[in-house]
This record gives structure tokens, sequence and C-alpha cells, in this order.
């Protein structure tokens, strides 16, 4: 029956792992590099024999909902978000979180490539389909996209990217406010609003070159924020599905990094793992969602009859082995 919620429980938050392809640099050496992850059977990653050896770090071996290598965005957006996408269509929140550290792949699992759509677009044509193939209801969707760096809420749809607040009320639940939400009734429409909230953004690889130059570095977001709202006037259901391109998770577990930058980001994607791990655990406990702005924005979203889907990004490198062990190690914690 599609009028029962979803209970709260594990099936609510899905973990996938993937493994990035090596990149031409990677590549670039005299010998082929080794592949130091294994992925089987779907779901389960381990360190190979050879390499935990070589660094006497214990071999070890997770199980995930899902684990993959390779470059085929259709096949992690199939397994890991479209019956999330399906289910916020039916009413209950749904997010999804890319996590990893710079490069492994986030952003290209997320927005994709010219060749390979990534997971924003393909939940965007979705929504889109879903609402032809149910026309005998009526839908309301309304975009909006904010980032959050250093604990500030920027709009990213405003002309000026003010500064946003958050606010709780009882009819509203946790909101931002005054953001901006453009009601849209095309695909093409709501990638264009993208497009034009990434132009205002902080740019990752910016931040990466100035700091190099200079000392005063700008800030690294925590998190991009997409959400596609959806109102059924008939039904009174309001519902969001959450697009989230998290910040590179190197910066929470680099102890050299004392800035406020890395602070804040740890502060963040920690808290972010607590939160997303309550959820699956007792009712009863206390959730933190007030210890971030990123977990307190996303209040409504992550509780309740919430369903998550966390995408953690790993490099196959062996130079990146050691942060690839603490994206697992968040992994295993969130489920
Ligand atoms: P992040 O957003 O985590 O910093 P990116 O998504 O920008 O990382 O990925 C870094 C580089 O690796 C990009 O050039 C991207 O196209 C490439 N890349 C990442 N993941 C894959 C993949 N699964 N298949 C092919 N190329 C990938
Ligand atoms: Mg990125």
């Amino acid at each position: 029956n599609p009028d029962d919620p979803p209970s709260r429980d594990a099936e609510n938050v899905t973990v996938t792992v993937r493994v990035r392809p090596f990149n031409v640099s990677e590549l670039k050496g005299t010998r082929a590099p080794m592949e130091v992850w294994t992925v089987q059977d779907g779901s389960r990653v381990s360190y190979s024999d050879e390499y935990s050896m070589r660094d006497r770090r214990a071999a070890v071996e997770y199980t995930f909902d899902h684990a993959l290598t390779g470059s085929d965005n259709e096949i992690i957006y199939n397994s890991s978000v479209k019956d999330l996408v399906k289910s916020a269509m039916e009413g209950y929140n749904g997010t999804v979180f890319a996590y990893g550290q710079t490069s492994s792949g986030k952003t290209y699992t997320m927005s994709g490539t010219d060749k390979q759509m990534g997971i924003t677009p393909r939940a965007v044509e979705d929504v889109f389909k879903y609402i032809r193939e149910n026309s005998e209801r009526e839908f309301l969707l309304r975009v909006s996209y904010l980032e959050i760096y250093n604990e500030n809420i920027r709009d990213l749809l405003s002309p000026e990217a003010i500064e946003l607040r958050i606010h709780e009320d009882r009819r509203r639940g946790v909101y931002v406010s005054p953001l901006k939400e453009e009601i849209v009734t095309t695909p093409s429409q709501v990638m264009r609003i993208i497009q034009r909230g990434d132009c205002k953004g902080v740019n990752e690889t910016n931040v990466i070159e100035s700091r190099e130059r200079s000392s005063s570095a700008p800030t690294t977001p925590i998190g991009r924020k997409l959400s596609i709202g959806q109102k059924l006037p008939t039904a009174v259901r309001v519902s969001q599905l959450n697009l989230i391109d998290l910040a590179g998770s190197e910066k929470a577990s680099s102890d050299a990094e004392r800035r406020k930058e890395g602070a804040f980001i740890n502060k963040s994607l920690l808290t972010l793992g607590t939160v997303i791990s309550k959820l699956t655990g007792d009712k009863g406990t206390h959730v933190p969602y007030r210890d971030s702005k990123l977990t307190r924005i996303l209040q409504s979203s992550l509780s309740g009859n919430a369903r998550v889907s966390v995408i953690c990004t790993i490099s196959p490198s062996f130079s990146n082995v050691e942060e690839s062990h603490n994206t697992l190690k968040f992994a295993a914690r969130v489920k």
C-alpha cells in the first residue's frame, strides 16, 4: 500500500561505495598501478592482501548495500537512487549524499559529464516522468539551491547570494529563509537553474589553486544542497528531494588543517555521520541535528520516514589509501 509510510529502520538508509577507475596521471608511471581495493558481489569491498602485507595494515573487508567500480552512472542511479526518487514523489523526504575525498568522484557521480549523465539530471528526469505517468494527481515543483561554507548558508539562486537564516515553526518545521524557490515545469528548466547556481558557488578547483598562492585562502563549501520540493495541493502532501555534493572529506581528517574552514567541515561531516547513524538506531536516542548547519537544515528531511542514500567515493590508488580507509570507516559507521 503506497499510503503506508516506510518504517524507520535500516532499510531507509542505504550505503553505496564506488571505487573510481585510475585516472590518466595515475596510469602514467612505468608500471601499471595495482588495484588496492577489490569489489565483489556488488556489495563487498576489501583491501587486497598484497597491500595489507606491504603496509602492515590489517586486511579489512566491508559489506555495504552496494559496492561498485567503473564509470557507468546509470548503474549507480538504478541501484542507489531511483527508488528514493520515486518515494519522494509519493510524499516521503529523500536525501542523496556524495561523500569522499577531493577527486574521488563525488561530482562525477552527482553531476556527471556530457557523456555520462550524473545522478542529479537522472533524478530530475525521473521526477517529471513520474508526474507524466500520474496525470490524475496534481504536482507543484519548486527548486532551491544553497551552499554552506564556514557555517554560513548562501542562496545560489539569489542574485546577491545573501546569507540565510534557519527558522523553525510548527507548520513548516525547520526551514531556511529568505530562500529563493523557483517553480519549475520542465527538466531543462531545472538544469538551467542548477547551472546558474553552480556559477555562483565557491569553486573547489579554484580554491586549491589560490590556496597555493596566497595565505588568505577562500573557503570550501561544506555542501551544496539542491532541493526539489513537491507539493500535492489536493492531498496536502509536501516532500523534499535533496541532492548533496559534500565538501572533500580529507579536510575533516587532516589535523594539519587547523584553520577555521577545516574545523567547520570536520564538525559538519562528523555530525552528519552521527545523525545518519542514529536514523537506523533507537527512536528514543538524541539526534544532534543542531551540532551543524548542514544537519540542522536537513532536520526535516532526515527524520521521520525519510529515506537517505549515502554514496561514498574512493580512489583506487595506493597514494590515497589512508583517505580511502577513512571514507570506508565513515560508510560503515552510517549504516
Ligand atoms: P570530486 O568531486 O570528488 O572532487 P571529481 O568527480 O571531480 O571528484 O572526479 C575527479 C576526476 O576523476 C574527474 O576528472 C572525473 O571526471 C574523474 N572521475 C571520477 N569518478 C569517475 C568515474 N567513476 N569514472 C570515470 N571518471 C571518473
Ligand atoms: Mg567535486
